[in-house]
Order: C-alpha cells, then structure tokens, then sequence
C-alpha cells in the first residue's frame, strides 16, 4: 500500500477566485499546513474540458442533480425538474459558462491524506453553509438559492478533487507526465521522517 504522505489531490481557483486576487491567499492555506505543491499551471478551460472533468465521474450528473433537487425541497421549493439527469445537465451547462469565462489556476498538491484535507481547508459547496475558516466560508458569501435565481452556477472559488481516487483521473485529465515535479522539500523531513535527528550541533 502507499504511504499517506504520497497521496495527491487536484485544485483549481476558479476564475471569481483569480478576479478577486485571491489566488495567494489560497495557494498559501494548502502550503501552510505541509502539503507540497508539485504541479501548478493557468490556463482558459474550454467547454469540452469542464464537460469532461466533471463526467469523469460517470455518477455525477444524477448526483449533483439530485442534490439540488434534495436542496429545493429543505427550502419548501418546486425544483424545476423532478428528474436528476435533467437537473445535474443544467448545473453542468451552469459551470461550462462559469469555467470558461476566464483564467483558472491548477494546482496539484501532495502530502498526506491531501484530498481529505484540502476539502476540509476549502470548506462545504455552498459559501452560505461552509464553516467559517474555511476558504470558502471566509472569502465568499453565494448561495444555491441566489445562484438558482439568477440561472448560473454557484460562485465557490475553488474546485478540489473529492477522494484521491478522483484526484488521480482528474490530475491526468488536466496534467501531462512531464508537468509534475518529483522533489524533496526539507520540511517533509520533520513532518514525515521516523527519527527527528540531525537538528542539534
Ligand atoms: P464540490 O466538489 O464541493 O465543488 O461540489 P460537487 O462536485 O458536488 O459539485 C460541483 C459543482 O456543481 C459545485 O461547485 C457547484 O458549482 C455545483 N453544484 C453542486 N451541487 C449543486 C446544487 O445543489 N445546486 C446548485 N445550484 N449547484 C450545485
Ligand atoms: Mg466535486
């Protein structure tokens, strides 16, 4: 089995996330905490791309769908279509126009449990509902419900891989071999290394 401290998972500031100059203040959350940054890139998505990345998931459409359905019904709401597939294809249409309308910033992090603990660092989907500390709780205020209303997808900064499984299609999807680095930081010394040695004179 690989060891925890190998693991990578995939993030990308959003292009609201690049407009409002955020990208610093989010790079240095997952650089703070120990993980390794070991593959960054900025690039305009084209619609096929997003299309792809998030169908990689082949369960993702009736997934987002039915949690939006889910989420019109807590509110008391008639969601607009009772069928997932139809619901996860609108919220899919939503991100095509969000993605593509700018530059986004790829990143590829890794340390231990990196998925598990890049979705903890970046907070719940829904800005509203994400805990406070988290980058999303902490540097956007957007809702589903305002984001229904006005027909877009909601403005959450970010994007990060949601198991390592994932991570791993979506790294491929977005990264070419020769764009990771392979390298040693000195930190990963006291982080990972079983003996604490060679400190004192
Ligand atoms: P994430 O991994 O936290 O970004 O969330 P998901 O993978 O479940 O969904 C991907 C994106 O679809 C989110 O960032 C939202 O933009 C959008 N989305 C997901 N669920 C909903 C929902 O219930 N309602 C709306 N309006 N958009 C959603
Ligand atoms: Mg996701």
């Amino acid at each position: 089995m690989a060891h925890p401290k190998e693991e990578r998972t995939l993030v990308f500031v959003k292009p609201d996330g690049v407009q409002r100059s955020l990208i610093g203040e989010i790079l240095q959350r997952y650089e703070r905490v120990g993980l390794k940054l070991v593959g960054v890139k900025m690039l305009v998505p084209s619609a096929p791309q997003v299309e792809k990345h998030y169908l990689l998931d082949p369960g993702w459409k009736r997934a987002a769908g039915e949690k939006a359905i889910k989420g019109y019904e807590e509110k008391g709401l008639e969601p607009p279509s009772r069928e997932p597939e139809e619901i996860g294809g609108r919220v899919l249409e939503n991100l095509k126009n969000y993605l593509t309308a700018g530059p986004i910033v790829l990143m590829v992090w890794q340390g231990a449990h990196a998925a598990e603990l890049v979705r903890k660092i970046t907070g719940g989907t829904e800005p509203l509902r994400s805990d406070v500390g988290t980058i999303r709780g902490d540097y956007v205020l957007d809702s589903f419900q305002m984001a229904d209303q006005d027909k877009r997808a909601v403005r959450n900064l970010i994007h990060a891989s949601g198991s390592a499984g994932e991570a791993e299609k979506e790294i491929t999807h977005w990264f070419s071999a020769d764009e990771l680095v392979k390298y040693r930081l000195v930190g990963e010394h006291i982080l990972y290394d079983v003996n604490i040695d060679g400190i004192l004179e």
